[in-house]
């Protein structure tokens, strides 16, 4: 049974990017320097796999939400910016994947923009629809029998009689041996600390209306994602009707008005300078949860209550990945193993209360850094 407090795919997993990107922030010789041999091999291969698994749920379960898979280009701006992207194309190259290399004119050729150095192609990767997947996801779970209950926030949920009580808005009452919390960017009080163990910060979009074949033949002609390297990055696709989306940082409010994506129409601008003047038709933004670590957590706080949630942006894959690791292992004893994240305390994070300014403060410290780097 899932309890939502909204539609399904309301949240993150219906206003994202779209873009199924394996990996994590940490490539993989440092997810092994870090982690260890044993467990930063777990995560190395269930993170490269993350594009897999969602691929075969969608053609298991047909849905239909636009899935293509022609790959990620991740673009360099600058000649540090392509060293790392060269080393993290070499270490998955080392793995086995067949990565790409883009030099300047092939980038250029590829994006349909001039303004990067060059980048890497990492094949696995692909791009969907959101909220068609996720809602795909809550059919296919509805036909193998899942009960959903959407607008049916939880208020709390306590330990009573052996079982777990998950108290709903409207007064009912849910009874379980087993809860799962995944709240993600969208957590609230559900469990002491948690809301504090993790930063919400905005994720802003916008869409060009559709373009004319004649506007939007250069651009990522062979239909690849984009994200670049930059700390505040930017992300880019087309869509299935022909729509140039971009994506990057936002303020950390909500959304007020049209103000709030103008930096994101100058980056299509300097990007795709022949964009100037086509309309922008939608604007949207939404919470990713960011950890310390920067990694996913999973948390068993008490036995029967597990949370997963912190993807840092990377979620659509991950997400995906984890819930079905944890969705076939949840209750047993072997659910540790199963994991490539170690199950941890939930820590909040020393002086949560200041994250609107620890937020602005790091958006300026890296929106100098990337003027700097230029
Ligand atoms: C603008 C944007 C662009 C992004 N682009 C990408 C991308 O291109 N690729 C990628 O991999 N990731 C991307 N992400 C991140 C990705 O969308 C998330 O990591 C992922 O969707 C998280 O899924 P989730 O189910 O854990 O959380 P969410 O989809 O955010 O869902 C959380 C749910 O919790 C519910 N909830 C909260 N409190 C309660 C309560 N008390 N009771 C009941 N329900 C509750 C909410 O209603 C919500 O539906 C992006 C995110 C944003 C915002």
């Amino acid at each position: 049974m899932l309890v939502d407090a909204c539609a399904i795919g309301w949240g993150a997993s219906g206003r994202n990017g779209g873009q199924v990107i394996p990996g994590l922030k940490y490539d993989p010789d440092e997810l092994i320097a870090r982690y260890g041999q044993e467990l930063g091999e777990r995560m190395v291969d269930a993170s490269g796999r993350n594009a897999d698994v969602v691929f075969d749920l969608i053609k298991r379960h047909d849905i239909h939400c636009d899935a293509t898979r022609h790959g990620w280009i991740q673009p360099a701006a600058t000649e540090t910016a392509l060293r790392v992207t060269q080393s993290r194309g070499q270490q998955w190259a080392d793995r086995g994947v067949a990565v790409e290399w883009l030099d300047r004119d092939e980038c250029s050729r590829r994006l349909g923009s001039d303004a990067y150095l060059g980048g890497w192609l990492d094949p696995r990767a692909g791009g969907l629809n959101p909220l068609a997947y996720a809602r795909g996801l809550a059919s296919a779970a509805e036909s193998a029998g899942a009960k959903l209950y959407e607008h049916s926030a939880v208020e709390s949920i306590r330990h009573k009689d052996d079982k777990w009580q998950v108290m709903v808005h409207s007064g009912g009452c849910v009874e379980t041996d087993q809860v799962l919390i995944c709240t993600n960017g969208y957590t609230g009080g559900l469990y002491k600390g948690l809301d504090k163990s993790l930063i919400a910060a905005n994720s802003f979009q916008i869409a060009t209306r559709p373009l004319s074949e004649a506007e939007g033949a250069g651009i990522l002609p062979g239909g690849e994602m984009a994200s670049d390297t930059r700390k505040l990055l930017l992300y880019f696709r087309r869509d299935s009707s022909g729509r140039f989306l971009m994506g990057g940082r936002g303020p950390f409010h909500d959304p007020r008005g049209g103000q709030d994506f103008r930096h994101l129409e100058r980056a299509i601008h300097k990007l795709y300078p022949a964009l100037k003047g086509v309309d922008i038709e939608y604007r949207w933004g939404g919470r990713v949860a960011l950890t310390r670590d920067a990694l996913p957590h999973v948390h068993q706080p008490a036995p029967g209550l597990t949370v997963a949630l912190g993807y840092n942006g990377r979620g659509v894959g991950m997400g995906t990945h984890l819930g079905k690791l944890i969705g076939e292992t949840l209750g047993s004893d072997s659910l540790q193993e199963s994991l490539p994240f170690p199950i941890t305390p939930v820590r909040p994070i020393p002086l949560h209360g200041l994250q609107r300014f620890y937020v602005g403060a790091v958006v300026n410290y890296y929106r100098v850094k990337d003027w700097l780097e230029r």
